[in-house]
């Protein structure tokens, strides 16, 4: 399949293949998505073929307004029209009852379905041509670290899909946050842009529980049970509160085969091993922005460890800490 490389200019484009059943990667301020029309099964199967991403994973549907609430979801609490004044266009992604125009394989046959407006401008007016909610899980192929460029997007997806629409790097660089709005009190079911300190100032008392699920158990993100946004390379999170024993460790594995995502100015420390420098040290903002590119930098061929320098848990760091934890599949070592 040929892949079309569209501007940023060239949405209507965009939307003329989507409402065509075909598949375009979308820049939105968080990652890129693999977007298809959410109401053509075909055409949302084959985002699933596509990235080789398990059925029973459902997708969000992007809209370009709160206003089309009412359309794919029923028993909306006051509480989630107040997070959409509060936060839309925004990375904030809210679980609803659905109706039935929505159609199963969106949702994995669930009573409920995820629905986010993203803020970026091609991305809105792409949706908005279109005409339909634009169904799309993040651009990557299923369980590598997300695409935060169109460079990404065309490394993955070029013959995949039927076009990549370039709108340039991400700003926030995380998925959005998912707040589970169908129990009180809410619950966040994956940190993103928006923070629990944001979500807690709109509706009081938040659950936070984000830990994987046991197997057996049925998951209420159902994307919570698999490895996630993994380079090739194992990946270990190292952490002390004294800097040194960090670098003291590191530097006591062989220089081949291993590479560091470290804070900004810590490269220096890793004397003779690949470093990618992802954030300032207490900002993690800028860490969530460029965490899937250093990551996607990181893996390369002859790379087999990577060790990764984690921010604390708090506000956006909760997300780059759940996709650090995730990517490296719960190894952590505490010196
Ligand atoms: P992605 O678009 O790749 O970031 O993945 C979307 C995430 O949203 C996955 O973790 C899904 O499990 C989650 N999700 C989508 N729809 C629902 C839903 N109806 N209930 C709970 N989680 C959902
Ligand atoms: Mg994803």
């Amino acid at each position: 399949m040929k892949t079309e490389l569209l501007t940023a200019a060239e949405t209507a484009r965009a939307a003329e293949i989507i409402r065509n059943g075909g598949l375009v990667a979308i820049p939105t301020e968080t990652v890129y998505g693999l977007g298809a029309n959410a109401l053509d099964a075909a055409a949302v199967k084959r985002i699933f073929e596509v990235k080789g991403r398990p059925q029973d994973n459902p997708l969000i549907i992007h809209v370009s307004s709160a206003d089309e609430l009412d359309a794919w979801c029923r028993d909306i609490p006051a509480a989630a029209r107040a997070l959409a004044a509060e936060f839309w266009p925004g990375p904030l992604t809210m679980i609803l009852k659905r109706k039935s125009a929505v159609p199963d394989t969106v949702t994995a046959g669930l009573d409920t379905v995820a629905v986010r407006c993203p803020d970026h401008p091609a991305a809105l007016e792409t949706i908005r041509l279109a005409g339909v909610p634009v169904a799309a899980p993040s651009a990557n192929l299923s369980g590598k670290p997300s695409t935060t460029t169109a460079q990404h997007c065309i490394h993955d997806l070029t013959g995949k899909v039927d076009a990549i629409l370039d709108g340039g790097p991400c700003r926030v660089g995380v998925e959005s946050t998912i707040v589970d709005m169908t129990v009180r009190p809410p619950r966040i079911l994956r940190p993103g842009g928006i923070t629990l300190e944001q979500l807690e100032r709109t509706l009081g008392r938040v659950r936070t529980e984000t830990s994987p699920v046991k197997s057996g158990e049925t998951p209420k993100a159902p994307g919570m049970k698999y490895r996630h946004y993994s380079p090739k390379a194992e990946v270990t999170i190292i952490k002390s509160d004294i800097k040194q024993k960090i670098y003291d460790y590191v530097n006591s594995m062989p220089d081949e085969g291993t590479a560091v995502l470290c804070f900004d100015g810590e490269s220096g420390s890793f004397p003779g091993k690949l470093c990618a420098e992802y954030g300032a040290e207490g900002d993690a903002f800028s860490m969530a922005e460029r965490l899937f590119a250093c990551l996607r930098e990181l893996d390369r061929e002859d790379i087999t460890r990577i060790y990764a320098r984690c921010p604390s848990g708090e506000g956006v760091g909760r997300a780059v800490c759940n996709r650090l934890e995730k990517a490296s599949g719960g190894r952590i070592i505490c010196l």
